[in-house]
């Protein structure tokens, strides 16, 4: 089999490198490049979009926001899943809202915004603070800004009208409630093409500037599990949904509210490399490929740390057992996903022993905020 990935950055490299063993050959269109590469070696196969798409039996992605006539000319090859609608809702704020509501799935309100009146009307009717969000293109937390009183109307919306008319014609801003959430978490879950659903177990969050620095599982009851088996149930049987998709969570007093939803392998799930039986980038391939589904089975309780923007952890890290780093080749940049660090445990207890030793190693520069965050995992 090859599968051809729309996108070619760690999604991707990780998916090869989960394919290899099974004879699962993962190739790469770099949208940027437009050209077909290796995602490990970056080989430069000399293809166009249609080439690959001709030499692949799959093509799947490993991001939303990929351009117009690329998601057209994959789609309309036949080959491509979970396929063009579910890309495009994962894409689009607005879309995600319709069909959260449209399944009944619990999400925070919103109101879709074009005007400065809309904002103010947004304020009487759904209070504030507000968030507001880019309908499209948004991740890491980029394209947001936060409402927190009514006198900041006109500033804000004077940033929001400059990055609108900087955006494409189709962009729009969506007003979101602030949630006062306990925690976030997410679910990753994968569905083949016969229907089966296996999801894995509920996993705990947390970000710093909007982006995720640390995740680990498990994390949550029974009850609140089976809350995210049904919201994943339900979004992915009214997308025909094949393969992995990631939803995240506010957890608010145990009632989980849907953040929105990621249609791919997601970074809150690569604790599974280390955490699970089958993790999230063979079970990607394995339903795109319809092969039978792997147990999404917690093994052994695991972490996930993201290295944002450095490339050196001291080597004593190896020595740590359980711990597994995964650089992903990538030059450095500020602010950069360059790579995780797994932290895999035979129970709760030594997990946070472990991740306190590895922790001591990384200079807090570097991995700001986590051993606050590390305290929330006793
Ligand atoms: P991602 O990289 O996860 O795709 P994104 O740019 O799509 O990020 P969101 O997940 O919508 O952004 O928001 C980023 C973070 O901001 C959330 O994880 C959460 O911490 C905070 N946040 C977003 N929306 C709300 C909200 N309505 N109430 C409270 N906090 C929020
Ligand atoms: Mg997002
Ligand atoms: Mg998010």
């Amino acid at each position: 089999m090859k599968v051809l990935v729309l996108g070619a950055g760690q999604l991707a490299r990780m998916m090869a490198l989960a394919g290899a063993p099974l004879g699962i050959q993962v190739h790469a269109y770099d949208v940027r490049s437009h050209t077909v590469v290796h995602p490990v070696t970056l080989q430069d196969y000399q293809q166009d979009l249609a080439a690959g798409i001709n030499d692949c039996d799959v093509i799947t992605a490993e991001f939303e926001h990929i351009p117009n006539d690329i998601l057209v000319e994959s789609q309309a090859s036949g080959k491509f899943l979970p396929g063009e609608r579910a890309i495009r809702v994962g894409g689009d704020r607005r879309l995600e809202k319709q069909l959260l509501d449209r399944v009944d799935v619990a999400n925070a309100k919103y109101k879709v915004l074009a005007t400065k009146a809309d904002l103010q009307q947004a304020t009487t009717e759904i209070g504030l603070p507000l968030v507001l969000k880019s309908a499209l293109e948004g991740y890491d937390g980029k394209g947001q800004w936060r409402l927190k009183s009514a006198d900041d109307i006109d500033t804000v919306w004077a940033e929001i009208e400059t990055f609108l008319a900087e955006s494409s014609a189709n962009q729009a801003m969506v007003a979101e409630e602030w949630v006062p959430f306990d925690r976030e978490v997410s679910v990753i879950g994968v569905r083949n093409r016969a229907g089966d659903v296996s999801v894995y177990p509920i996993t705990q969050n947390h970000h710093e500037n909007g982006v995720l620095s640390l995740s680990y599982a498990p994390a949550a009851s029974a009850e609140l599990q089976q809350q995210a088996v049904d919201a994943f149930s339900k979004i992915a049987t009214e997308l025909d949904y094949v393969g992995v998709l990631a939803i995240e969570f506010f957890d608010v007093k145990g009632t989980l509210l849907v953040n929105e939803l990621a249609p791919r392998v997601h970074n809150s799930g690569h604790w599974t490399q280390q955490g699970a039986d089958v993790c999230q980038f063979e079970n990607h391939l394995r339903a795109v490929c319809d092969l039978p589904l792997g147990s999404t089975e917690l093994v052994r309780p695991t972490a996930m740390v993201n290295i944002l923007g450095c490339d050196y952890v001291d080597s004593a890290a190896h020595a740590l057992a359980g711990v597994h780093l995964h650089w992903y080749g990538k030059d450095k940049r500020a602010g950069r996903k360059m790579g995780h660090i797994n932290v895999a445990a035979s129970d709760q207890e030594q997990l946070l022993a472990q991740l306190n030793r590895l922790l001591a190693l990384l200079p807090e520069g570097d991995f700001p905020g986590l051993k606050d965050a590390s305290q929330k995992l006793a």
